[in-house]
């Protein structure tokens, strides 16, 4: 009997000292003093015993009950604060500490001034309209005064898609229309026309696509934003007056202009106007070919040819009409030197702005 106390004196101090948590010692209490553990079982066998052993066993056995247990509080105790210091250590916490900076992304020059040239329209009474970037023929170059014979439609080759031509019925006849990319946001014009009556006044932003030999001024993509106004009596001094306040609300109040005649085949008569050069203020340098000015803004009188493809009479109806390089004004006002630097997704670029 007392070699089996002693077993179990070093088998339970044993696996205590093992223990690693709560349960385990729980386990081990029920092992040597749950109803059939190991010491229970010798205590409950003692009244069998003569009664001299009785008493001694019974002492011995009473004696190991206590330490086992104190054993058990101590472990229990030790687990406890273990626990306690890994938390402690793990998720320490200094609120005086500087936090990590989250990085922050901003818009692309390109969204930036857009929103800006937008701005400065909604301020005028303008409505931003939208069309597809994947455009019918008879819209992108047909409807616009441009059909399959004319010249200006080698100037903006794009991608032709390998898709079966879409028949549409316009004007009363059958056209049948590929699909393309679209080379400019122009045909926008028509496709909201055909929708809407006059008065209104619209600005088109979009992304136009054209087959280039890319370099420093030519993209292959770029971002345009056509603007139209349509009323009863509308002239070229509107166009001139919409034209100025832009250019001076993107520039500053003092930026130089000039108007002078230019060829778009949507209007009939055409104008461009300039913007004196930023880099030399007219003095003449390689950004405006020594000429002083740039040309940043086309535009004129809308071609009756328009009119008559969206359903309007020509007789009844005045417009003005003009184009807005995004990209262009982008480079011009934070004198960027490379247009294909703005699509290049290079991040020590964009982070300038
Ligand atoms: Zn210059």
């Amino acid at each position: 009997m007392n070699s089996t106390l002693a077993k179990i004196r070093k088998s339970s101090a044993n696996e205590i000292k093992k223990s690693s948590t709560a349960e385990e010692l729980e386990k081990i209490r029920l092992q040597y003093m749950g109803r059939k553990g190991a010491l229970t079982l010798i205590l409950r066998a003692l009244k069998d015993l003569p009664e001299e052993r009785r008493r001694l066993i019974g002492q011995e056995a009473n004696y190991l009950r206590t330490a086992i247990e104190n054993l058990l509080a101590k472990r229990l105790k030790e687990l406890k604060s273990i626990s306690r210091e890994s938390v402690l250590r793990n998720e320490w916490l200094d609120i005086t500490r500087p936090g990590v900076k989250q990085a922050r992304g901003h818009l692309h020059p390109i969204t930036k001034i857009k929103r800006e040239i937008e701005a400065i329209f909604y301020s005028m009474g303008f409505e931003v309209v939208e069309g597809p970037e994947l455009e019918l023929e008879y819209y992108n170059f047909d409807s616009l005064n441009m059909p399959a014979t004319h010249p200006a439609r080698e100037m903006q080759d794009t991608w032709w898609l390998k898709l079966p031509p879409v028949t549409l019925k316009k004007q009363g006849r059958v056209v049948t229309s590929r699909l393309l990319m679209s080379t400019q946001v122009t045909q926008n014009q028509v496709r909201y026309m055909e929708k809407n009556n006059p008065p209104f006044r619209i600005i088109m932003p979009g992304t136009v696509f054209r087959r280039e030999a890319t370099d420093a001024s030519h993209e292959t993509q770029f971002t345009q934003m056509d603007g139209l106004m349509v009323d009863k009596k509308v002239s070229l001094a509107d166009l001139k007056g919409i034209m100025e306040t832009v250019l001076r609300r993107l520039f500053g109040p003092k930026i130089k202009t000039r108007l002078r005649a230019g060829y778009f085949p949507f209007v009939e008569p055409g104008v461009e106007m300039d913007i004196e050069c930023l880099y030399c203020r007219q003095s003449g340098c390689s950004v405006c070919k020594q000429s002083g000015w740039i040309e940043v803004f086309p535009g004129g009188v809308v071609h009756p040819n328009i009119f008559k493809a969206a359903g309007y009479n020509p007789k009844n109806w005045q417009g003005i009409a003009w184009d807005i390089g995004v990209d262009r004004i982008a480079i011009l006002k934070y004198k960027i030197p490379d247009l294909r630097l703005l699509r290049s997704g290079d991040l020590r670029f964009l982070k300038q702005f």
